[in-house]
């Protein structure tokens, strides 16, 4: 799967506080468990769908929200966890992830597939 570079690095970010709440919160299912590999895929397939591609900002800013509703749940759940220890773990991703999440959102009126 080829993401755009801007999505890919989205996509990136998502992957690490993925693995990092499943190690924390699914125990020693390597790499990571069946659960957020679908979760995963899921925002990876969101992000090709994405309708502003390149002029995107971060997941959690913007104004569509295309997630189901289970899956934005698992989503939040995850970024609230390990959104904070980015940080520590992986500052230079966090501090670009924040820049792009600075972003505005364009304006968007057309209608989102789910
Ligand atoms: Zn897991």
């Amino acid at each position: 799967m080829t993401l755009p570079p801007r999505l890919q690095k989205e996509f990136d970010t998502i992957k690490l506080m993925v693995e990092l709440y499943c190690s924390d919160h699914h125990g020693e299912k390597k790499p990571i468990c069946s659960e957020c590999t679908e979760l995963l895929d899921y925002a990876s397939k969101r992000l090709l769908s994405c309708p502003f591609q390149e002029h995107k900002t971060t997941c959690g800013k913007c104004s569509v929200h295309c997630y189901k509703k289970d899956m934005r749940r698992k989503v939040v759940d995850v970024m609230r966890y390990s959104g904070p220890k980015m940080i520590w773990k992986h500052p230079v991703k966090a501090i670009r992830h924040l820049f792009d999440s600075r972003r505005k959102t364009p304006a968007f009126t057309g209608k989102v597939k789910i």
